[in-house]
């Protein structure tokens, strides 16, 4: 439902819950953050109202990190609880992402994975995506190229976002039939599913296309489609007041 992401000097916590609270608006039943600190990845999310996730974030914070990102849930496959609720990982808690939307052809990717001895904790159509992404890193592509890929294989409407613990100070996004913007900082960037994630940082935008990867650090931002070639992203300025 909401998707926020964020990498650069501040708190990747504070600003990653700061980017939720403004698409609380959306409605959601679940929240969660993933951080990436030391390539240590953390991951805490509740169902419930983001007040629940401040509380437990509040008794024992995340790790001070430079990448970080978000997730509301409005849950399509699996009812709302803690463990179907977003962030995502796979299973060797390498990667983590987060989506909005539906993947049609979960059920077929999920049993090749399955099959490979893999085990789902969760009833989402997203935590396979967690799982094959992670599979592309651990055989040596770069997030990036992992995040390409995989699109390749996907049916439905998706925005994902993910970070590697082995890549960290880059978080990697997609979209397909599901918004996604990019906040451009100074020494800063930030993901959302729409301007009110990062609009009290920055005003100057990216529109991703559809079918199309985001590859960011604190300093570099490069738009591609599912087969890496580098494209034109549409910038422009919000001029609008919240
Ligand atoms: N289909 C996913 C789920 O049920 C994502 C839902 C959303 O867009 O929040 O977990």
């Amino acid at each position: 439902c909401g998707i926020v992401g964020y990498v650069g000097p501040r708190s990747a916590q504070d600003t990653v819950i700061d980017g939720l609270r403004r698409l609380e608006y959306r409605g959601y039943d679940s929240a969660g953050v993933a951080v990436v600190a030391d390539g240590v990845l953390s991951v805490e999310k509740r169902a419930g109202k983001l007040a629940n996730l401040e509380k437990v974030l509040g008794e024992t914070p995340m790790p001070v990190a430079e990448v970080g990102i978000g997730h509301t849930r409005w849950a399509t496959h699996g009812p709302p609880n803690d463990v179907n609720a977003h962030p995502h990982t796979g299973g060797a808690r390498r990667v983590a992402l987060v989506h909005n939307g539906i993947i049609e052809n979960f059920l077929e990717l999920r049993a090749r994975v399955e099959a490979d001895d893999h085990e789902l904790l969760s009833e989402t159509d997203t935590e396979i995506v967690a799982h094959l992404v992670e599979l592309q890193v651990q055989s040596g592509v770069d997030l990036t190229t992992a995040m390409q890929r995989v699109c390749q294989q996907l049916d439905g409407a998706f925005t994902l976002v993910a970070v590697d613990a082995a890549e960290p100070g880059r978080v990697v996004a997609a979209r397909r039939n599901s918004p996604l913007v990019v906040g451009l900082g100074e020494g800063e960037n930030f993901l959302g599913s729409d301007v009110a994630a990062f609009i009290e940082f920055t005003r100057e935008a990216l529109e991703l296309g559809q079918d199309q990867v985001v590859s960011m650090t604190r300093d570099e931002v490069v738009v591609t489609d599912f087969r890496g070639r580098v494209v034109e992203p549409r910038r422009f300025h919000v001029d609008w007041d919240l």
